[in-house]
Order: structure tokens, then sequence, then C-alpha cells
């Protein structure tokens, strides 16, 4: 694999943000594989959703979590399997209960080691990241639904079923109007598609549309996406109308008859035309080709 050009992927909570009581997001200020950080309290306990990638990244999130949490009892969750997302998990171990829905269990248990290879092959500053990594294991494990007494508020841990990933969760704050999404929601980015036939196709575009729109009918106040800026309601009303543009420009082009090269080139050249300003248009492409397996011959 290239080495490709990716700054240092470091968690920094020097520009922490209280979005709500209790309720802080360490933003990954549009730095690649650094996710939005959450970290929720209650009266007894908090919960922090997402580790970031790898030991240092997670001893930085732990370190603040446990001055944040003054005493109270800590919880971690991840929204997917994805190396930025939960590939820091075991610097937890013994310092927090780390709960998960079980199809994520399984993401880490069968494709852990596999994204933790893949992602060392992306330059040097992820591998230094990547360091000493384990794979860690979940001490609570449910099956599509939890609800996480943090003492005075209840935060709401669902499974989303297979869209981005097969393991998708959503964490929700009901008394906040706030959701953390993972990478089923992104803001300032084409959506991720991690179709890498034959190895990874888990990802699907029909089942993304379907996830998000259960998620904006929820209607919550505050999204915080995977990546990018923390927004409202509209970031899950703009990535459900690309998702569907995505499909149907893909789709009717299939219809024709028309090459996946081609399909490629035009749909890739008419969704920079429509977002200009959005980044990771290599996502656009991936996109394309999990569409096109999805197409109803
Ligand atoms: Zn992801």
């Amino acid at each position: 694999m290239s080495e490709y050009l990716l700054p240092e992927p470091v968690v920094r909570t020097e520009e922490v943000r209280e979005l709500a009581r209790d309720l802080m997001v360490i933003p990954n200020r549009g730095v690649q594989l650094v996710p939005n950080i959450g970290v929720i309290g209650g009266t007894h306990s908090v919960l922090v959703v997402e580790t970031g990638m790898g030991r240092r990244n997670a001893e930085t999130v732990l370190a603040f979590a446990a001055e944040y949490a003054a005493g109270r009892r800590l919880y971690l969750t991840t929204t997917h399997f994805h190396p930025e997302h939960a590939f820091g998990a075991q610097v937890f171990a013994g310092e927090a209960t780390f709960l998960l829905n079980r199809a994520q269990a399984e993401d880490l248990s069968t494709k852990g080691a596999a994204y933790l290879e893949m992602f060392r092959g992306l330059g040097e500053p992820v591998a230094r990241q990547l360091e000493g990594v384990e794979i860690a294991a979940p001490d609570v494990v449910y099956d599509d639904a939890y609800d996480l007494d943090l003492g005075g508020r209840v935060v709401r841990m669902r499974a989303t079923g297979r869209a981005h990933s097969k393991g998708d969760q959503v964490i929700t704050i009901p008394d906040a109007g706030a959701m953390f999404t993972g990478d089923l929601v992104e803001a300032g980015q084409f959506a991720i598609f991690p179709w890498f036939p034959p190895h990874d196709t888990d990802v699907s575009g029909t089942r993304w549309i379907a996830v998000i729109r259960r998620l904006a009918d929820a209607s919550p106040r505050v999204v915080v996406p995977g990546h990018g800026d923390v927004g409202g309601p509209q970031l899950l009303a703009d990535v459900r109308d690309y998702l569907e543009l995505l499909r149907d420009e893909t789709w009717v082009r299939r219809d024709s008859a028309v090459s996946e090269r081609t399909i490629v080139e035009e749909v890739t050249a008419l969704m920079i035309e429509r977002h200009p300003e959005w980044a990771g248009r290599e996502w656009i492409e991936k996109g394309v080709g999990c569409l096109c397996a999805e197409h109803p011959a």
C-alpha cells in the first residue's frame, strides 16, 4: 500500500466542548483518522464513546475522562470496530466497563486483526499510533438495545443493523436531544464506504439509507458525526439525500447497461458538482461499487 501523507492522527483535549450539561465532546478538529469522542456524565457514572486510534490516544482520552469523572464509575463503548474508533479499548481495561452490541463485538473478533494490518500499511504516522495494539474484548455484550443508567440520566445504546459496517451502534442522550452516530454520519465529507471486495463487503448502501431515515425520524437536536463538526438534524438529512442520490444515479445507469467504469466517472463528477466543498472524494467510487453490487438485477 502506498504511503499517504496523513497528518499524525492524534487526539487533543484542548478544544473540548460542552454540548449540554455534563455532555462533552472531544472534537476531531478536522484531522483524518481522529473521531469525535464523547464523554457523557450522570450522577454516579460516566460513559466514554470512542477510544481514538491506538494506546497513546486512548490514554489521552482515559486521562481526560477519569479527571472529568472525578470518582464516578467509568463505562466505555464504541460506535463501530474501525481502528480510530475502537482500537484503544485495551487501555480502559480495569478502569472502565466496556459495553458493545453483539454484531460489533463479532466485527472486532473476526476482522479486527485484518484491519490492524491494513491500517499499519497506511503510513508511518498511522503505524506509530497502532504500535502495541491488541484487540480488546468487551465486558458486556447486548443484542439490539441497552439502556445505561448513569444516575439521573439514561443513555440509549442501539444496534442499527448493517450499514457503514456490520455492527454499527448509535448512542442517544434523550434529555439532551443528542446523538452520537459514528461513521453513519460525517460532516463536510462524502460518506465512507469501506467497500474492499473481496476482503470486506459488509457496507450496504441500501441498508444505510434505511438506517439514516430511521435516525432522522428520531429528530435529535444535536448530531455528533463520526468525523467533522457537530451539527443538528440537517446532518442526517444531508447524508440521507446524498446516499439516495448516489443510489438513484448509479442504478439508473446500471439499468441502461452502462459499464461500471463509466458509472463511476459520471456519478463521481455529478457528486463533486453537488458538494464541491466536501472532502473524501475517493469514497464516491467505493459507494458506486457497493451500490452496483446491490442493484436489483
Ligand atoms: Zn468507520
